[in-house]
């Protein structure tokens, strides 16, 4: 700061006759930021000129100049052309180190060579990448850390890099987005032919909500560009509009990063809906049918599992798990048929359609409805009756034709009935629908004996999600006294008994069943 004081000072007319002579010194620019300094001049002669003054003046202010940690790079043209030579010039007698030919130079952190390659600051990059990502690798943490390491340190550590450096997003593409992907991948487990697009979706789309480098690099640009854009000073609006073209038009137009963001997220749900009909399907179905108010608690739900089932969560989103079908997609298996019943292997399958397994998701459907009929035992007087041993059952009341899975009757005479369905995520609506056929009488004999009857659909998929229908089972827990942090944390439960019971069966494929005790969680 004092510098640039100084160096305006002395170009002003009135201190030429002290000697500084600076008229012919054209065009002369002097970058100060804190403690560095860079000087550009035209002539040799002048810049040792000026850093004559530039040694007194530091003499002055008792401030040293370390001669070893300067450099020179100059450029003059030889016949027609430019090229680079070897400036010699001085500090109190000292020759200042020189750039040699074809070697770059760097002032605050970026690099600066003859031919403008910026190949020094890309291997400096390459290997910084390399560096954090090993280390985070080599950390014993849970993958979804490992995560939040690249998301909240590495990239942070990258966005200076990515505003200054001249690259190209294709550049980063290839050489940041890659490594990355590759541990990414090892850390989720996810291989090869399985997309990375769901777990770049946001949490409340069920994603890990990380972003590649290449997407930071367009917000740095995005930044940058508009920094010069809305700049005060008008030679810096000037810079902006003549380098408004090129490259620079896809940063420029962008208002902001949230819109970059929104852009890149956006991309990846067309291509999970358009491109990649098997991949994408979690997402398809749960865009269409789950309850989005509660996909949040879902994320935290996820974020809670031990390694193996978060890893096994995402994997099921992008269909990539070990399923026979898979196996034998992938040249590994031989044949793509389930053991018990021959039907071919997929995910749907095994997890929720297999006619040998009916007992299993039996167990699964009876794991979530015990945790209920736990929540709702703690809550005084209401009745409840519950179909599972050591209950009260609900045919008590509805006969032995309908056997509806939970009953809660408040004192004043409201009745809850409650039909669990645990299915696939494809099928979440379809048993909304079957099981509001099967129960319509039923709803309507009770209504006569009872103050209000409330029919709550309870349609779960096999990882969880809730289907739209479940806002009356919201209701209902808000309607029995249940405060918010309960609610949020029942729903929380729900999901991971949901989650680590698919887990489980998808574990006991193509095995022999032994399990019959209800999961306590
Ligand atoms: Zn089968």
């Amino acid at each position: 700061m004092c510098f640039n004081t100084y160096i305006q000072h002395i170009k002003a007319e009135k201190y030429r006759q002290f000697g500084f002579s600076l008229q012919l010194l054209n065009p002369i620019h002097w970058f100060q930021f804190a403690d560095d300094a860079a000087v550009i001049i035209g002539q040799e002669s002048e810049n040792q000129h000026l850093l004559n003054r530039f040694s007194i003046c530091c003499q002055w202010s008792n401030m040293v100049v370390r001669v070893d940690k300067c450099s020179t790079f100059g450029i003059k043209k030889v016949l027609s052309k430019s090229a680079q030579y070897l400036p010699k010039l001085l500090i109190k007698k000292d020759l200042i180190p020189t750039i040699k030919t074809g070697e770059s130079f760097e002032y605050l952190g970026r690099h600066f060579d003859f031919s403008m390659t910026n190949e020094k600051h890309k291997c400096k990059l390459i290997s910084l990448i390399d560096e954090l990502m090993s280390e985070i690798d080599l950390k014993p943490l849970h993958p979804k850390n490992k995560i939040l390491l690249y998301s909240r340190y590495v990239l942070s550590k990258l966005s200076w890099h990515l505003t200054v450096a001249t690259i190209s997003k294709t550049w980063v593409v290839e050489n940041i987005d890659s490594p990355v992907n590759k541990y990414v991948r090892k850390w989720l487990e996810v291989p090869i032919s399985g997309t990375l697009s769901n777990i770049f979706l946001t949490r409340n789309k069920f994603g890990l909500n990380i972003i590649p480098a290449s997407v930071k690099f367009i917000q740095c640009q995005t930044v940058l560009r508009n920094a010069l854009k809305t700049s005060s000073n008008d030679s810096i609006n000037e810079l902006w509009k003549s380098t408004n073209n090129h490259t620079n038009i896809q940063y420029d137009s962008y208002n902001s990063t949230k819109e970059v963001l929104k852009t890149f997220h956006s991309q990846q749900e067309n291509k999970l809906r358009d491109r990649l009909k098997c991949q994408g399907s979690f997402f398809e179905n749960i865009s269409k049918f789950s309850l989005s108010q509660l996909n949040a608690i879902w994320s935290v739900s996820q974020s809670k599992l031990p390694k193996n089932i978060f890893n096994f969560t995402i994997r099921y989103m992008n269909n990539t798990l070990p399923t026979r079908k898979n196996l034998s997609r992938w040249g590994i298996s031989s044949s793509s048929d389930c053991s018990f019943c021959l039907h071919p292997e997929s995910l749907l399958h095994v997890v929720a359609g297999c006619q040998h397994y009916l007992e299993r998701f039996t167990w699964r459907h009876d794991c979530i409805l015990k945790f209920l009929a736990k929540t709702f035992q703690s809550l005084n007087e209401c009745k409840l009756l519950v179909d599972l041993p050591g209950f009260e059952s609900p045919s008590i009341i509805t006969g032995d034709e309908y056997r509806p899975d939970l009953l809660v009757s408040s004192s004043d005479k409201h009745l809850y009935v409650i039909e669990l369905t645990v299915g696939f995520e494809s099928n979440l609506t379809n048993n909304v629908n079957r099981k509001k056929a099967k129960y319509k009488n039923l709803i309507g004999e009770l209504d006569q004996n009872f103050t209000s009857v409330k029919f709550i659909n309870l349609s779960v998929s096999s990882l969880g999600v809730f289907d739209k229908e479940c806002h009356t089972f919201v209701k209902m827990l808000n309607e029995l006294g249940l405060d918010n942090q309960h609610q949020q944390y029942c729903i929380r439960k729900m999901i991971s008994i949901a989650i680590r019971s698919t887990y489980y069966i998808f574990c006991c494929r193509n095995k022999e069943w032994t399990n019959t005790e209800l999961m306590n969680i």
